[in-house]
């Protein structure tokens, strides 16, 4: 079976389960609906029901069957045989990856001590809390996250000295913008903390002035009223 085939009308019926969930491929959060059948997603939708995205996915959100399904998504732990880089790989159990690993971290830890050993993460999703942590228990203070060293938080930190508070963009709020700044930023290509593309479109549907603020001559550069 094409995993990657279109669901056939067919396929619903009431034995699909509509299950509320929510995206997160980028930083959105847009509301979906999932439809399972039978253990197996077969449709995703936006949820009308969210006030974020109003029923709509990005082209992201729209190829999450095609990441869950992906034949080569990764879902269990892999141990790399032969050359680095010959992509020559073997399955290993849970318990086995678990052991390898501990004994290697500990292998370190003994000969060098634990802070030869740094944890790095991707851009910070819920699972970073526990990173940092087991670093910690384990003994190193090297911990790192690029959000936290370039986006996140210098963002954070500079909205907060200058503005007093970290305001988000509210390009669906009850007062239309008049004006729209964009400072170094393209919400229609990607876009932190509810800055999602159809947002930001929307927000020109009430021909707002836009400054655009980038060294770049960007797509809204190109359509802005100022860019500086
Ligand atoms: S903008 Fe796209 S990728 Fe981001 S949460 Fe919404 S559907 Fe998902």
């Amino acid at each position: 079976m094409d995993q990657f085939a279109e669901p056939k009308p067919e396929i619903y019926s009431v034995d699909t389960k509509v299950l509320k969930s929510v995206c997160r491929s980028c930083h959105g959060g847009c509301g979906t609906l999932l439809h399972v059948k039978d253990d197996t997603l077969v449709k995703v939708e936006g949820d009308p029901d969210s006030p974020f995205n109003q029923g709509r996915l990005c082209p992201i959100g729209n190829a999450t069957r095609e990441m869950v399904y992906h034949p080569d998504r990764l879902k269990y732990p892999m141990r790399r045989k032969g050359e680095r880089g010959s992509g020559e790989w073997e399955r290993l159990s849970w318990d086995d990856a678990l052991g390898e690993i501990a004994d290697k971290l500990t292998a370190i830890k003994n000969e060098f001590g634990a802070e030869a050993v740094h944890l790095g993460t991707g851009t910070g999703r819920h699972h970073i809390r526990w990173v940092s942590r087991f670093a910690f228990a384990f003994g190193s203070p090297n911990w790192s996250e690029p959000g936290f060293a370039q986006c996140f938080h210098p963002r954070v930190n500079a909205c907060t000295q200058t503005m007093g508070d970290f305001p988000v963009s509210d390009f669906l709020g009850p007062t239309p913008a008049e004006c729209i700044c964009f400072w170094g930023h393209q919400p229609l290509n990607s876009g932190p903390d509810g800055e999602t593309r159809f947002n930001a479109r929307d927000a020109f549907k009430n021909n707002p002035k836009t400054i655009v603020i980038d060294p770049r001559e960007t797509f809204l550069a190109k359509k802005a009223d100022l860019w500086l």
